[in-house]
């Protein structure tokens, strides 16, 4: 599904050259379910960043379900994304003053389903995630927990091939975080790739396989169960 090879990412800081990611290779399997750790700063987000096509390497190839999406440009990615990818943030991302069941639907519009559709679709997954009874409700009217499971509803309703979530339970209490971790296990137990960012270890101790970065390389990468 995901094949990286050497992968660098460099950010350019006004005269200097930043080498974020210093050559990642990495090979990941449908269904898996991976947890990426490591410290502040080592690289995690904009390697999320790259495996989601919100960003594209420096240098190195990354072959996306077959398809060479490292020197794609924007147009291309986008859509590679809107397919391919479901992302879910720390900070959820929903819009303000637009209900569960519009902010669901949304990846839908652009994926060009008709109305009928994405309203269907939309449900569905409101109540695959438990919000069934809140498709109404807007974001300020939900808690955190609540929130994030509009965003992985989100995530899930063009049925992508890949979940992959930054600190997904950065925001949240331990018994909400717990909860969330059970929705992903959901998921991956549906079949689903998901590829989640954390800081905690039992939060990471979900997933099957535990990858830790360090200092823009992978340090260690290890089957957890
Ligand atoms: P955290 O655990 O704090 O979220 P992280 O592992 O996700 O950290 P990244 O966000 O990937 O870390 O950032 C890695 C490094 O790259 C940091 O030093 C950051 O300052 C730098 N960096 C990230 N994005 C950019 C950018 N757009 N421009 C310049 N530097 C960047
Ligand atoms: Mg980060």
């Amino acid at each position: 599904l995901i094949d990286i090879k050497d992968i660098k990412r460099d950010f350019q800081l006004g005269s200097e050259t930043i080498n974020v990611l210093k050559g990642i290779d990495l090979k990941i399997n449908k269904g898996e379910y991976v947890a990426l750790m490591g410290p502040s700063g080592s690289g995690k987000s904009t390697l999320m960043n790259l495996l989601g096509c919100l960003d594209t390497p420096t240098s190195g190839t990354y072959i996306l379900n077959n398809k060479d999406v490292s020197q794609m440009v924007d147009d291309e990615l986008a859509e590679i994304r809107n397919k391919e990818i479901g992302f879910v943030f720390q900070t959820f991302n929903l819009l303000p003053r637009t209900t569960a069941l519009d902010n669901v639907a949304l990846p839908m519009i652009y994926a060009g389903y008709s109305k009928t559709d994405r309203t269907e679709r939309a449900k569905e997954v409101l109540n695959q995630v438990g919000l069934g009874d809140r498709m109404d409700h807007q974001p300020n009217q939900l808690s955190g927990g609540q929130r994030q499971r509009v965003a992985v509803a989100r995530a899930l309703v063009n049925k992508p091939s890949i979940i992959l979530a930054d600190e997904p339970t950065g925001n949240l209490d331990s018994k909400t975080s717990v909860e969330i971790m059970k929705l992903f296990n959901e998921i991956h137990a549906n079949g689903n790739t998901v590829i989640l960012v954390t800081h905690e270890e039992d939060i990471a101790q979900h997933a099957h396989r535990i990858i830790r970065l360090r200092d823009g390389l992978i340090e260690s990468d290890n089957q957890n169960k």
